[in-house]
């Protein structure tokens, strides 16, 4: 056994890195989720076809070329177990590498080839401040770690502090979110295809406000990707 295996191992006993999915003992290569509940996500591959249910979601709302969500987030369901470790247990890891995995599929296909840029939904900084990170952003990194598409991470900021959406209705969110984001430099971004990342879907509110403070730089395309999509 080599030293770095059985520093490994020992810190696990005092820190056992369990799958936050069935509670494995997790194997050293796997991050948060064990390979058998990774072979079970509920993956939408909306990817590969046009028209599909997250394009559907955010059609009319605003302009774009494509939109994908990873994974299907039902109440109770895996992944909202998997988005709830990421946001609220300080599994930045785990946002990294389902960031990975879903750039690993989009590689296969046609829909990343063309974007310049990837730009995660930025937190508020007092908001960043008590989370300690952003996990948009680190969805993103893993993104790019697998595209090779650089990452741009303050050029669209949230300039609003507003409270948690979860118990809102449609348009109470989009209330709450319009007119909360800027661009700071918009000519960066100008003839730019830009790869917005969020980390869920629900009625498109927070990206359709990215997508109207973007709408300063000329001449863009903006593509969604999310992990998840609340059914
Ligand atoms: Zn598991």
């Amino acid at each position: 056994m080599k030293l770095s295996e059985i520093v490994y191992e020992f810190s696990h006993l005092f820190f056992p890195n369990c799958c936050v999915i069935c509670g494995t003992k997790l194997l050293s290569p796997e991050e948060g989720v064990c390979l058998e509940c990774l072979y079970k996500l509920p993956k939408t591959n909306d990817f590969k076809e046009v028209d599909n249910s997250t394009e559907t979601l955010l059609a009319g709302r605003f302009p774009f070329e494509r939109a994908a969500s990873f994974c299907e987030f039902s109440k109770e369901g895996m992944f909202q177990s998997i988005i709830h470790h990421i946001k609220y247990n300080h599994r930045e890891k785990l946002g990294v590498a389902m960031g990975r995995l879903f750039g690993q599929d989009l590689l296969e296909s046609d829909f990343i080839c063309s974007i310049d840029v990837i730009v995660p939904v930025p937190l508020h900084p007092k908001k960043q401040r008590e989370r300690g990170y952003n996990q948009s952003e680190r969805i993103a990194e893993g993104f790019s770690e697998v595209t090779a598409i650089p990452i741009s991470r303050d050029n669209l900021v949230r300039i609003v502090y507003n409270p948690t959406q979860t118990r809102l209705s449609k348009t109470q969110r989009w209330e709450n979110v319009k007119n909360i984001f800027k661009v700071t430099n918009p000519s960066e971004f100008s003839e730019k295809h830009i790869l917005l990342v969020d980390d869920v879907v629900t009625t498109g509110s927070t990206l359709e406000a990215c997508a109207i403070a973007l709408g300063k730089c000329s001449n863009i395309k903006i593509s969604v990707a999310t992990l998840a999509r609340v059914l």
